[in-house]
C-alpha cells in the first residue's frame, strides 16, 4: 500500500465548478492529486452564489469538457441533482446516486468508486448509509463534511470524515505543519475538501494564494504519497468496505 510510505496526502473537491481548472493547474504543478465529485444532471448549469461574504461564480463545468479536464485526477460521485438524500426515499437515493455513477463513468471512461454527499448539515444518516451498503456495492467510499483534525485511518469507508475543510486555512497550515514532522510507526493520512469557487471569494487572491503556499509546503516528499481518494483509502489497511 501508498508504495510502502506511512504517510498520504488527499484532496476531495465539490460540485465540478469551472474553478476546478485553476485548482488543478496547482495539483498539477506541486504534484498533487485530487477527486472530484460532479452531479451529472447539472453539468454546463451558469449562476454564481453567494461564498464568504462575496457574489462568486458557481457555473458548472460542461459535460464535453469533463473528461480532459480531470485527466490525471479522479471523478466521483456526488448526485445527479445535489438533494439532501436523508430527505428521499430508498428508491430516491439510488436512483440519485446510480444514474449520477454511470452518466460520469460514460463520460470519463472509467467506473466510479465513491462519492461525497451533497449538501451541508445532516446530509447522510444510518438509513442512507445502509441503502448504499446494501443497494449501490460499487461505492466504496462516501465522504462526509465534518472535520475530524486527525490523520488516524477512517473507521468507516462509508462515513468517511475528512480532516480539515480547506476554508479553515489557519487550521489547515497547523495540520500541514505537523503531518511534515510526522514519522508514524502507523498508516496516517491527511484529507483535505472544499470547493474551488470559495477561493474567489477573497480580494486580491488572497485565499488562491494562501493554499498554494500550503500546497507547496506539502509537495515534494519522499515519505508522502500523493493519491487521489481511490488510490489511497482502496489501498488501505484495516477495514473495508
Ligand atoms: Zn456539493
Amino acid at each position: 500500500m501508498w508504495n510502502g510510505k506511512n504517510k498520504a496526502l488527499t484532496f476531495s473537491y465539490d460540485d465540478g465548478v469551472l474553478q476546478d481548472a485553476r485548482l488543478i493547474k496547482l495539483f498539477n504543478k506541486y504534484g498533487l492529486k485530487a477527486t472530484f465529485n460532479l452531479n451529472s444532471g447539472r453539468l454546463g448549469f451558469i449562476e454564481s452564489i453567494r461564498s464568504g461574504g462575496a457574489q462568486v461564480d458557481h457555473s458548472v463545468v460542461r459535460a464535453e469538457n469533463v473528461r480532459e479536464l480531470y485527466s490525471g485526477h479522479e471523478i466521483a460521485a456526488h448526485t445527479v441533482t445535489h438533494p439532501m438524500l436523508p430527505s428521499l426515499s430508498e428508491d430516491g437515493i439510488v436512483s440519485e446516486i446510480k444514474e449520477d455513477c454511470s452518466k460520469l463513468a460514460s463520460l470519463c471512461g472509467y467506473d466510479i468508486v465513491g462519492m461525497a454527499y451533497p449538501g451541508g448539515g445532516v446530509n447522510h444518516d444510518a438509513r442512507v448509509i445502509q441503502t448504499i451498503r446494501n443497494r449501490i456495492p460499487n461505492i466504496r467510499y462516501a465522504r462526509t463534511i465534518t472535520s475530524t483534525y486527525s490523520f488516524d485511518l477512517p473507521k468507516d469507508l462509508l462515513e468517511l470524515d475528512p480532516t480539515v475543510y480547506h476554508m479553515e486555512l489557519d487550521r489547515m497550515e497547523e495540520l500541514a505543519q505537523a503531518f511534515l514532522k510526522l514519522e508514524p510507526e502507523k498508516p496516517q493520512l491527511f484529507y483535505i475538501w472544499g470547493h474551488a469557487y470559495e477561493l474567489d471569494a477573497a480580494a486580491d487572491d488572497a485565499f488562491w494564494l494562501r493554499i498554494e503556499r500550503i500546497f507547496s509546503s506539502l509537495a515534494g516528499r519522499d515519505d508522502i504519497f500523493y493519491g487521489t481518494n481511490r488510490e489511497v483509502l482502496l489501498d488501505m489497511p484495516g477495514p473495508k468496505q
